[in-house]
Formats: structure tokens, C-alpha cells, sequence
């Protein structure tokens, strides 16, 4: 399956406060922004388990940049989903969703808002709601992935 992951508020803190990753001087090299604490676990778990990880994110980073984020934590998600990217895609349509993962694909998305979850709903893809206080989000994500998914 190809999962995505949204990431400000779901895997970089913002608004949203949670743990994140240990940082070397090599992540603290490449990026002031932290990663949540669980994010390389998660993608290990889930490339072995033979998932394709996306990133698609409503925020204009570039998706050089995301990469460079992820690499230095040692995780290479396959494809990033930008906001330029998303318009570029949707076109007309970018306007009236703010995320619409079928358009690239993917099987389910990884949020942190419900507000996509509604436009899920409405729109017929799949979601997973990551809470913000959720410290075993992680292990969350992959039961809800064999109980709905698979
Ligand atoms: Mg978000």
C-alpha cells in the first residue's frame, strides 16, 4: 500500500506539541525542525512490511528540503506531495480540498486534522487521525492499517 504522511502538526511540531527524534549533530546539521519521536521506528516498520511511504504536506517546503529532513534520520520517503505540487495536480479543483491523495495514488493518509478526515469522508479516500497526545501513535497507525486495511 502507499501511505502518506501529512506533516506539520502530524510529524513536525507546530501548533501541535509532542516528543520528537534524538538529534545528532548530522540532523542538527541539515534542519532546526524536528521529527516526532516514533517517526523512524514507524517507517522501518512499515518499509518492511513492504508499504511505500509519500509525504503530502499543504505547506510549500521544497520537497529537496523534506528530503534532506528525512535522510538524516535515515528515511527516504519515495515521493513528496508539496502544495505547488498538489495545485499543479488538482488544478481547479486544488482550491476546494485541501488534500485529495487519490489524485497521486495513495491508499491512506496520515493527518493530524480532522478537517481531512471529513474531506475523506465526503471525497472517498482513507484516512488515519493521529492525536496530538498520542504517545503510542506509531503502533496506533500500524493496528489500524491490518484491522481496516489490509
Ligand atoms: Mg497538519
Amino acid at each position: 500500500m502507499i501511505i502518506s504522511f501529512d506533516l506539520d502538526d502530524t510529524l513536525i511540531p507546530g501548533v501541535k506539541r509532542f516528543p520528537t527524534e534524538r538529534r545528532g549533530i548530522w540532523q542538527r546539521l541539515f534542519s532546526r525542525e524536528k521529527i516526532r519521536a516514533g517517526t523512524i521506528a514507524l517507517m522501518k516498520t512499515l518499509k518492511a512490511r513492504e508499504h511505500r511511504i509519500f509525504v503530502y504536506t499543504t505547506s510549500y517546503r521544497s520537497p529537496a528540503y523534506i528530503r534532506r529532513l528525512f535522510f538524516s534520520y535515515g528515511i527516504f520517503p519515495e515521493k513528496i506531495i508539496n502544495k505547488s505540487l498538489h495545485d499543479k495536480t488538482l488544478r481547479e479543483r486544488a482550491a476546494l480540498i485541501s488534500k485529495y491523495p487519490p489524485a497521486f495514488n495513495i491508499d491512506v493518509h496520515v493527518d493530524d486534522s480532522p478537517g481531512v478526515g471529513m474531506e475523506g469522508e465526503r471525497h472517498h479516500f482513507n484516512t488515519i487521525i493521529v492525536a496530538e497526545d498520542d504517545a503510542d501513535w506509531g503502533n496506533n497507525i500500524l493496528r489500524e492499517l491490518e484491522k481496516k486495511y489490509s
